[in-house]
């Protein structure tokens, strides 16, 4: 009888040679000889029926302890014991199968209590302004996104919308599942949809809702503040240079409207930088606005205190950019407002 290489007997029986010194090893399948010298195994023709045999059971998922005795069995004893595996088996994927249907029942029973507390309006507008020859600004707002983006450079008003862009296709599920990971993805998503622009970019400060829970994602100088119980508070911290200044105390707040490079930015969305994310609580009766530099370079933060607390979102955005304009509207101007209000 000419008994099979190792390599021979694993194309024809489909186990992996790998697989066949572990099943020796564990008295599975023994080689018919073993080579004194230089310890090669070497199976006999007749072994390729159980060698198949393990390859299916293996197929089914069979553990090789319970393998071990099938093998050794007659025919029927054999079948009997597959038969009453397979029972163990659909019944153990019965049992999962309902856990499965429990838990995706428990999560999404959750987002909707969540999402039953609390509803959003909001409005969104943008305006060239009363100077710049075009509007580089991009402003969204929806269910689950609102967003401003100042865009600069040749390519500005691509990459404003670029950035706002890449957001909305964020999934709402991916913020579920893990909101500080699903942020970080979106800031680079963002990054990644404006790095190719050459010298052009973008500012981009966005608020991403999930139930009460809020991402916020930023960089640059547009800006997000929050209305909360009469108290207004600019969320979101200016990436420009006069901030770095003011927070090493080498200027004051007061000065630096007028410091010379007022308007630099240290960070935005370029080929650099991507920008910084946050997940925040959100709370009934909360009154966000995001604003491009347009705005709350002219509009001080006293009267932007006073319109979002006396006005619905649309009156709102339409007040904030007519006194804008009012003010020269020397820059292009974004605004959404969105109000968190209980159902
Ligand atoms: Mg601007």
């Amino acid at each position: 009888m000419t008994l099979l290489t190792i390599g021979e007997f694993a194309r024809a029986s489909r186990l992996s040679a790998k697989a066949l010194r572990l099943y020796d090893e564990l008295g599975l399948l023994r080689p018919a000889a073993v080579d004194e010298r230089n310890g090669y195994r070497r199976y006999a023709p007749d072994q390729l029926e159980p060698a198949r045999l393990v390859a299916w059971l293996r197929r089914i998922g069979m553990p090789l302890a319970e393998i071990r005795t099938i093998v050794e069995l007659p025919g029927a004893a054999a079948a009997e014991a597959v038969r009453k595996y397979w029972q163990r088996v659909e019944a153990d994927v019965t049992a999962r199968r309902r856990l499965a249907a429990d838990l995706v029942e428990y999560l999404s029973g959750k987002d909707v209590a969540m999402s039953a507390q609390l509803a959003v309006t909001y409005a969104v507008r943008t305006d060239r302004g009363l100077v710049r020859p075009a509007n580089q600004d991009a402003a969204y707002a929806g269910d689950q996104l609102l967003a401003v983006a100042d865009g600069f450079g040749e390519e500005g008003a691509t990459a404003s919308q670029a950035a706002i862009g890449a957001l909305q296709h964020v999934g709402v599920g991916d913020l579920l599942n893990a909101m500080d990971d699903a942020m970080a993805d979106a800031a680079q998503l963002a990054w990644n949809a404006v790095r190719d622009m050459g010298d052009s970019g973008t500012t981009l400060t966005a608020l991403m809702w999930s139930g009460a829970r809020l991402g916020l994602v930023h960089i640059g100088d547009s800006r997000a503040y929050l209305l909360r119980d009469g108290q207004l508070f600019q969320i979101t911290h200016d990436d420009t240079l006069v901030q770095s200044m003011i927070d090493d105390g080498r200027l004051t707040e007061a000065e630096a409207p007028s410091h010379p490079d007022a308007m630099l930015l240290s960070k935005a969305l370029t080929g650099e930088h991507t920008p910084g994310v946050e997940v925040r609580d959100g709370q009934a009766g909360d009154r966000y606005l995001l604003s491009s530099d347009g705005l709350h370079r002219v509009v001080d933060a006293d009267t932007i205190k006073d319109v979002l607390g006396a006005e619905e979102p649309q009156a709102a955005v339409d007040r904030l950019v007519a006194l804008a304009n009012a003010a020269g509207g020397p820059d292009n101007i974004s605004c959404v407002v969105a109000h968190l209000i209980p159902r």
